[in-house]
């Protein structure tokens, strides 16, 4: 893909070896991209890159907890996310919930494709709709539904 993307990464704790397993494998595309994730995110992420000798565009936010989410959701709100894979943890409550509905719910407000599991997240990455001139998003529609 010759299009530059930018690409929000954030994983909750129990989610984050999965993260780093997805980034790895991925690693040759989104080197190619500019990756916006929240904090320990980033850190293990870029990590696990320098390791292997992979040089990738990594910006680091605030943690999750701390206010990342939700710096992540003002980038959504003002289009500089171009799509995120937020792989959450289901099975167990977090502390900033709040913020991660924000999250989501800016995405799917702002029409910003979001992936919360890695087949998803594989078939996002690999879509050829990013590259095709003539495809224009539809954005979500609210009409009054009437009984
Ligand atoms: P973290 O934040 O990458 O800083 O752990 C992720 C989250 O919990 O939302």
């Amino acid at each position: 893909m010759d299009k530059q993307l930018t690409i929000a990464l954030v994983a909750h704790d129990n989610r984050k070896a999965d993260m780093v397993e997805w980034a790895l494998h991925n690693a040759e595309l989104l080197s190619k991209h500019k990756l916006i994730c929240t904090g320990t995110t980033g850190s293990l992420i870029q990590k696990a890159f320098e390791e292997k000798g992979i040089q990738a565009d990594i910006t680091c936010m605030n943690s999750g907890p701390m206010g990342g989410d939700a710096e992540i959701a003002a980038l959504v709100v003002r289009k500089q996310i171009s799509l995120a894979i937020f792989l959450i943890d289901d099975l167990n409550p977090q502390p900033h919930e709040a913020d991660i509905q924000m999250l989501l719910r800016q995405c799917r407000v702002h029409n910003v494709p979001i992936a919360c599991n890695r087949y998803s997240a594989d078939l996002m990455i690999t879509s050829s709709l990013w590259e095709h001139e003539d495809y224009v998003p539809s954005m979500p529609r609210y009409v009054k539904f009437q009984r």
